[in-house]
């Protein structure tokens, strides 16, 4: 019986650990019994009240809104400025780094009050490819669109 060579897997790979890719794109933390959420998923102690982790999983809204951010004119070689990042609040009471989408970085700087607790929604792009051939998928915030 012949062996059928398989093909190599090349799914896509998300760039952080809280990033999950199916069914569809979200992020997950964890969460304390006391209500405490974090995005970091292996947490041995809650800073609220102090118990100790692990603690359980939770899927977090992709909907959220901007508490602050920044127009970015300089970064590494290799990465297109202006961009915005921005920190994204979620209503499970975390919040998220992020690049903001979507919205021209010399309008906002222009109208920048336009930006504070504008609603955003989770979108996500390959931003590249790994060695084994697996795409890269990176997330950031668009304004909602409804
Ligand atoms: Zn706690």
């Amino acid at each position: 019986m012949a062996e059928q060579a398989q093909a190599p897997d090349t799914s896509p790979r998300p760039i952080v650990p809280y990033l999950r890719l199916t069914p569809k794109p979200h992020l997950v933390g964890s969460k304390c019994s006391c209500g405490a959420v974090y995005l970091e998923l292996k947490r041995l102690a809650c800073s609220k009240c102090f118990a100790s982790g692990p603690f359980p999983e939770i899927k977090l809204s992709d909907h959220g809104k901007v508490y602050i951010f920044s127009v970015v004119h300089q970064s590494f070689p290799g990465i297109k400025t202006p961009y915005i990042t921005a920190i994204v609040d979620l209503p499970e009471g975390v919040s998220v780094r992020a690049t903001l989408v979507d919205i021209s970085p010399e309008e906002l700087q222009k109208n920048p009050k336009t930006a504070f607790d504008l609603p955003v929604e989770l979108v996500t792009s390959v931003v590249s490819k790994d060695r084994e051939g697996h795409d890269v998928i990176g997330y950031a915030y668009r304004p909602c669109k409804h």
